[in-house]
């Protein structure tokens, strides 16, 4: 076994691999890039190398600076991790070639794997079942239009070099076609360097069911179950879980034995996914799914947690092992399932705004309880693999994952619970998250019963979006009860000596502005003779009052109001000029901004108006040019950050007068991209 790895990495999955060394004995060197110098897995790991600026090309992806920090600090063996160089196979040679363990497979394998379109010609040989398509070499678009309508339609073109759920786009008929094609290979040549498509059959509400391999260089193989990974946004998944509901032991048998050919096929050694697109025709009936092959990822998988809970193995340690030359720990016969696992990627993102990503710094981040990596704690079952620490921050530069919560559960309907209350005790100030979306996700019928496919979010929209979990009354209610609270902490126990406004004798009243959800409330609060606190907040339909009652315990408040009972958290966070108050109650979080009750209440401007960047990134087109006329909604230009992209459009109807920037400039948050003249 080795001494000491180098892991060419940051976040999450550094700090996992380094978590496991740990446990092992064996020493860790991290590397980072100007922005992680005081990151997390600088922290976690033995020792760190600087390799650079924070753009990953300046860093992460420089494979001499990262091999040259492995000599210099004596590593063995270099793991990837995922994203970055991991799929890399000039940098698994180089490893080799600079007597480095590339801790992955060949890079033979890489490269068989590393195009659809190629792996795809070898599977059909391998006789893994593939979707019905198009993935030869030639890519004359007159030949390609006449094998899309051939496979018929919708039909899906994706880039040969995607990754990421990138470089796609759904055709729904022969006329769309040429367009289609020409933004893909557009996004392609862009995103990946390569403009090179395949055609397939767009499956409609499919599965994404994808079945974990390990193989080793003694020539053996096995299957570690699978992982239905259907909720998606944009291609790119968002829970995950182990096993797949409604999974047949037939049919995991003959996928799990599709997959292993698979990985023969192309003498692969390590821990891979072979991911499949499984037809159904319905939610409940298992023998009607079809399936077939789509790619394969030649690395560990983001959501790797769900198989460790689901089968209690630990494969970061089968990678070294088998790195380091080993046989696999177990062999097929010896592996099982135990209960149901499920992963949540807590993202730094608006899901109200098109998933747009958010950056900004976790100025509170509370975890729920959790066990380490492993989830030992059976009792517990929840764990966190995390890459960040409270008052970090979460940079353009990298993707915006924040956190992976992953639960286990003896059953389904367990884990689903114990989801739903981690999330809840998931508290994160400071930026945009995912968070509560993810609660209204699991809490959909479709997600509860399983009934999975890609169409989950789109389908259950009106239950997912622009939801308010706990309603203005409550909301208020909460913020009036932590600022009473607040003060009392600060002055002393006599709510009487405060300065503002409050009586000795008679009744005394406060009032509080708010701008919830974009309107303007007003609450009242009467100190009346009884001691008792009445509330009145006038919400859009009338009034709600009632007595408000409050209690610390721990650090929750237990606050009752208006016939409402919450244990609920608030914290107060400055935006500007602006007072947030973000509320965090078993039912739900939300957040109100609190408006100095001296200063004129309903002065919140609405932004826009001006085409300002949403986020730092880069332009990756105008659809416009100066002198165009152009209609309110129109689409301007495409922005790409945090490997998404955004099209932003046209606030109002107007003339294009100049664009500021040209496709593949950087570009700051606020920056003006065009003017608009209206
Ligand atoms: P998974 O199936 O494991 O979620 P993804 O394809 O979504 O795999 O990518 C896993 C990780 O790889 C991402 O979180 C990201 O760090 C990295 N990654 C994948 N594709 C890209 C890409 N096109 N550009 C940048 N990073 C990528
Ligand atoms: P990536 O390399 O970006 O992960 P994949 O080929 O794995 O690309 O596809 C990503 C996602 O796109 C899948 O998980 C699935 O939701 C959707 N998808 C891919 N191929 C098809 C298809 N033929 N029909 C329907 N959906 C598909
Ligand atoms: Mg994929």
């Amino acid at each position: 076994m080795f001494q000491k790895i180098l892991i060419a990495n940051r976040g999450e999955i550094a700090c996992r691999v380094a978590a496991t060394a740990k446990r092992m004995g064996i020493k860790t060197v991290a590397v980072y890039s100007d922005a992680d110098a005081q990151a997390k897995h600088v922290q976690v790991c033995d020792e760190a190398v600087h390799i650079g600026g924070s753009a990953p090309k300046d860093s992460y992806l420089r494979w001499e600076r990262i091999l040259q920090a492995a000599k210099d600090t004596g590593a063995q063996a270099v793991h990837p991790g995922y994203g970055f160089l991991s799929e890399n196979e000039d940098f698994a040679k180089a490893c080799a070639a600079a007597g480095l363990v590339f801790i992955g497979p060949p890079a033979s394998a890489i490269l068989a794997m590393g195009l659809k379109a190629e792996s795809k010609q070898l599977m059909e040989k391998a006789g893994v079942p593939l979707v019905p398509g198009y993935h030869a070499a030639d890519q004359d678009p007159a030949l390609l239009q006449r094998e899309a309508d051939r496979i018929g339609y919708p039909a899906l073109i994706k880039a040969s070099a995607g990754g990421g759920g990138k470089g796609m786009r759904v055709v729904n008929s022969s006329s769309e076609f040429a367009d289609a094609l020409a933004s893909c290979k557009r996004e392609a040549i862009n995103s990946f360097g390569d403009d090179a498509v395949l055609i397939e059959k767009y499956v409609q509400r499919p599965r994404h069911i994808e079945i974990q391999v390990f193989g080793d260089s003694h020539g053996n193989c096995v299957y570690l179950f699978e992982r239905d990974c259907s909720v998606q946004r944009r291609h790119q998944k968002v829970l995950e879980e182990a096993p797949a509901p409604g999974m047949t032991d037939a049919l995991r048998k003959q996928m799990g034995e599709a997959a292993v050919a698979a990985a023969k096929a192309v003498n692969y050694v390590g821990a891979g996914t072979v991911e499949f697109i499984v037809e159904q025709t319905g939610y409940d009936s298992p023998e009607s799914m079809k399936f077939f092959f789509m790619e394969m990822n030649t690395r560990l998988q983001v959501e790797h947690p769900v198989t460790e809970a689901i089968t209690g193995l630990d494969l970061v340690e089968w990678q070294l092992r088998v790195a380091s030359g080993e046989p696999l720990p177990l062999q097929q016969s010896d592996l099982r399932i135990h209960g149901h696992a499920i992963e949540a990627r807590i993202c730094a993102e608006n899901p109200d705004n098109n998933f747009l990503p958010a950056t900004g710094t976790l100025a509170v981040y509370r975890k729920p309880r959790c066990s380490s990596f492993e989830i030992s704690d059976k009792h517990l079952g929840v764990r966190i693999d995390d890459g960040v620490r409270e008052g970090d921050t979460i940079s353009p530069f990298y993707d915006s994952m924040v956190a992976k919560l992953i639960v286990h559960g003896d059953t389904r309907a367990q884990a689903l619970a114990r989801l739903d209350e981690a999330l809840s005790q998931t508290r994160i100030v400071g930026l945009t998250t995912n968070v509560q979306f993810l609660r209204h996700i699991i809490r959909t019928d479709s997600f509860a019963t399983a009934k999975l496919d890609t169409a989950l979010i789109p389908r259950e929209e009106k239950a997912l979006f622009a939801q308010e979990p706990l309603g203005l009354a409550l909301t208020a209610a909460a913020v009036v009860a932590n600022t009473l609270h607040r003060e009392r902490a600060l002055k002393g126990h006599d709510p009487f000596s405060s300065r503002d406004g409050w009586r000795a004798y008679g009744v005394a009243t406060r009032n509080f502005g708010f701008v919830f959800h974009g309107a303007s409330y007003n609450a009242v609060l009467t100190y009346a003779h009884d001691g008792n606190l009445q509330l009145c907040v006038a919400d859009v339909d009338g009034e709600v009052s009632g007595t408000l009652a409050y209690r610390e315990d721990g650090d929750v408040l237990r606050i009752s109001f208006a016939g409402q009972h919450a244990r609920v958290q608030v914290f107060h966070e400055l935006q500007g000029h602006e007072e947030v108050a973000h509320v965090f109650a078993p039912q739900g979080a939300t957040r109100i901004t609190v408006v100095d009750a001296l200063a004129h209440a309903g002065e919140v401007q609405e932004a826009g108006g001006r085409l300002t960047a949403p986020m730092p990134g880069k332009v990756v087109s105008f659809a416009v040019a100066a002198g165009d006329k152009v209609k309110a909604g129109q689409p301007l230009a495409v922005m790409e950050a945090m490997k998404m992209e955004h099209t932003i459009a046209a606030p109002t109807d107007g003339d294009v007068l100049e664009l500021l920037y040209a496709p593949g400039d950087q570009v700051a948050e606020g920056a003006e991209l065009l003017k608009l003249k209206v």
